[in-house]
């Protein structure tokens, strides 16, 4: 968000866009992505990022610095998709200055695509150019729960349309579900007694690979979280306004839900 098409007709009608290049606008929203900082039982924190989409290098260039966030020490793929994977190059900045490394945790088939997409990181010997490129350690997960720097994480793992099932994750009570449009029960067992809910709500009307809000929501009664954010927004939600909808349902329901934005901030106890 914004979509640039919105931005070049004209007249300008998308009031969403329009309203996500002014200075701050928590319309201005680049892929969905989650940054746990891991506080260690001896001092200091771990940065786990939860996928890399096409604007990772974006978005950190704006949080990293604000929170003081220097190195990445390891990354966890929710599924092969562009907004989850596509800034994988940019981790060359990380591993030329800062650190050796990064381990990304992923399954063998999300390795497989990023195999194809791209290939010079997977395998070094293939590259052509003669800068530095991002040195990756690939670390396999199955849907077991598996351990990063001491975080149990517990896969979620959820339909993301026909042909594909993509991983959620959760830790401590935090449950995390970017992108899905079936939960089944076996996973939503793994999800209940959640603190904070983030799910997937792409837009009001259907979507076949992604809960519009209304599913969202029903997911969210059917979880009935403490808070719940959600996530994946397209230029049809508005946040102010979407928010004060949202707001209703904390009246008449108990649910309280908001949209999350870019930056946003939560602490929870693990
Ligand atoms: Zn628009
Ligand atoms: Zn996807």
């Amino acid at each position: 968000m914004p979509r640039v098409s919105c931005l070049t007709r004209n007249p300008v009608t998308c009031e969403v866009c329009a309203s996500s290049v002014k200075p701050g606008s928590k319309n201005r929203r680049r892929n969905t992505s989650l940054l746990i900082r891991y506080a260690q039982p001896g001092g200091g924190k771990k940065n786990i990022v939860i996928d890399v989409g096409k604007f990772f290098w974006h978005s950190a260039i704006e949080w990293f610095p604000r929170y003081q966030v220097p190195g990445i020490d390891a990354i966890v793929i929710t599924h092969a998709h562009a907004d989850a994977i596509g800034g994988m190059d940019d981790l060359r900045d990380w591993t030329n200055n800062v650190q050796e490394a990064i381990p990304i945790y992923l399954r063998q088939r999300d390795l497989d695509v990023i195999a194809k997409t791209h290939f010079y990181l997977v395998d070094a010997s293939l590259q052509t150019g003669g800068g530095g490129i991002a040195k990756l350690r690939f670390d396999l997960i199955d849907e077991e729960p598996f351990e990063v720097h001491g975080l149990k994480l517990t896969p979620l793992p959820v339909e993301h349309g026909e042909r594909m099932i993509a991983l959620g994750y959760r830790f401590g009570d935090f449950s995390y579900v970017s992108d899905a449009s079936h939960i089944p029960d076996s996973t939503a067992k793994l999800i209940e007694g959640s603190d904070i809910l983030v799910m997937d709500a792409l837009r009001a009307t259907p979507h076949r690979s992604h809960f519009n809000i209304e599913q969202a929501i029903e997911q969210i009664r059917r979880f009935r979280p403490r808070k719940a954010y959600l996530v994946d927004m397209t230029h049809d939600s508005d946040h102010e306004k979407t928010n004060a909808e949202l707001a209703k349902l904390k009246t008449s329901e108990g649910l309280d839900i908001e949209l999350a934005y870019d930056g946003l901030k939560l602490e929870t106890l693990l």
